[in-house]
């Protein structure tokens, strides 16, 4: 298939959850995903990055049909993506596979990695018993791994060796489509980089199309051939990694760029005033407009919509859009 053709995409996305405020509160919905769209397309990566809490990781699940959606579509191939727990979905789920962020959480203590790595395999049955072993042998060396590891517990490996071992067990069905889900954020820095060149290596070798959510801008740019910002449980803006991580245009996006700490850079670094609001009482107009250092009279009543610059970068501002006049500024300076 070729490289940059569509693979998965995803329109309107909405996920609601029901919050009960307090023991005897009444029940308020909280919206974590609220009408995001997204295409991944073969052999390419589209990077997710926002604060925690912003709706990056329901998303991961929604596109692999983890979770139904309260509106919205994912369609896989070009087909809509069966409802979770029938056997279409469990058929297709071989193809879609997912990488978690704690590999010991994600792998069973009690097993050796070997037979972890051959279970996907026995699940969708494939391939023949006597072939299988020799498939989990080349899917261990393929990532970086040696055959004898194969018997080893995971408490018997370091961080980044489980972290092999999951992605060894997610590449058996020989995925279409990973979702990486925080996968570098729970090893040693010295890891991370080995692990984040790992993930380019496979997808050059296997063609698979990923989504890589992560609060990490600098992994993200690293893996991602697009990026989308998330804030609030919607996608701000979206382009080509150097152009929104060297000059993003969305007010959040810039702030979290400015907050990157740069070796070498003196003076006083720019921060996010305040924290996330909560998803359950989203702010009126746009939802970042209580931190944001520009924000207008418009921007308290009318919420934005994403929009396609002539570059291709898509924004939802209606500073950045050219829409209103920049307001008052609200962001801090931090030491
Ligand atoms: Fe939102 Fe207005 Fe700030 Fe743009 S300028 S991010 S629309 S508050």
């Amino acid at each position: 298939m070729r490289v940059g053709a569509e693979l998965l995409k995803a329109e309107g996305l909405v996920r609601r959850y029901a919050m009960r405020r307090g023991m005897f509160g009444r029940s308020v919905e909280l919206r974590a995903v609220d009408g995001v769209s997204l295409t991944i397309e073969r052999g390419r990566t589209l990077g997710l990055v926002g604060e925690s809490g912003c709706g990056k990781s329901t998303t991961g699940r929604l596109v692999l049909g983890m979770e139904t959606p309260d509106a919205g579509s994912v369609a896989f191939d070009g087909r809509p993506v069966p409802p979770p727990g029938t056997a279409a979905w469990r058929a297709l789920r071989a193809r879609m596979q997912m990488v978690f962020q704690d590999p010991l959480g994600a792998l069973d203590r009690r097993l050796p990695i070997g037979v972890q790595v051959a279970e996907p395999l026995d699940i969708h049955g494939i391939g023949a018993r006597s072939e299988r072993a020799a498939r989990v042998e080349s899917l261990l060396l393929a990532v970086g791994l040696r055959a004898d590891q194969g018997a080893r517990y995971p408490h018997e490996l370091s961080g980044g060796q489980r972290q092999r071992a999951v992605l060894a067990r997610a590449l058996a069905t020989d995925p279409a489509l990973l979702v990486c889900d925080e996968p570098i954020s729970a090893l040693d820095v010295s890891i991370q980089a080995q692990v984040m060149n790992l993930l380019v290596d496979l997808q050059e070798r296997f063609g698979m199309g990923m989504l890589f959510v992560s609060h990490d801008l600098r992994a993200v740019r690293q893996v991602s051939h697009r990026v989308a910002v998330m804030y609030l449980g919607r996608i701000v803006e979206e382009g080509e990694p150097d152009a929104v991580l060297q000059d993003p245009a969305h007010p959040y996006a810039r702030a979290l760029v400015a907050a990157i700490p740069h070796p070498g850079r003196s003076g006083r670094r720019t921060v996010l005033q305040g924290d996330p609001p909560n998803p359950a009482d989203r702010p009126s107009g746009c939802a970042f407009h209580p931190r944001c250092p520009v924000a207008s009279a418009r921007c308290t009543q009318d919420a934005p919509t994403l929009k396609r610059r002539p570059d291709g970068r898509m924004i939802a501002c209606h500073v950045a859009q050219g829409d209103a006049a920049p307001g008052r500024g609200v962001l801090a300076e931090a030491a």
